[in-house]
């Protein structure tokens, strides 16, 4: 007999999307680029690949919509604009929570930071994790 997978809840700022992931949550990564900063509208998305067939909306999957930009699709709620995952065509297997949603206790801490390159002017990372101009 298998150990059960890990279960994390999440959820929406309004409340009115749930979701569960059956599975691990991979590295935690701050991303500093434009995209992410104006989904955001922060200084750095933190984000973490899950696997897609481990991700589950549990209530609510009529509230989401999903921003599609050339093959990335962002996933928020339309009522409250909570920013919840996002995908990509190119990686199907793969999706990057935004874990700010998540509402299980999340033991892991950042990795990286990503995008540093392109990150706002006023923007000052004060922890000592490695950076990377683009992706390491
Ligand atoms: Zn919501
Ligand atoms: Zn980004």
């Amino acid at each position: 007999m298998s150990l059960a997978a890990p279960i994390f809840q999440g959820s929406c700022l309004c409340g009115g999307i749930h979701y569960e992931i059956h599975g691990e949550i991979g590295d935690v990564i701050q991303c500093h680029c434009q995209r992410c900063r104006k989904a955001n509208g922060t200084a750095f998305a933190t984000n973490a690949p899950i696997s897609s067939t481990a991700f589950k909306i549990t209530q609510g999957e009529n509230l989401v919509k999903k921003f599609a930009t050339s093959g990335v699709y962002r996933w928020f709620c339309s009522e409250c604009g909570s920013p919840l995952i996002s995908s990509r065509d190119a990686q199907p297997e793969l999706y990057r929570l935004r874990i700010g949603t998540l509402d299980t206790p999340l033991q892991q801490k950042p990795q990286m930071h990503i995008f540093v390159g392109s990150k706002a002017e006023w923007d000052c990372i004060a922890d000592d994790l490695p950076q990377f101009e683009e992706r390491p």
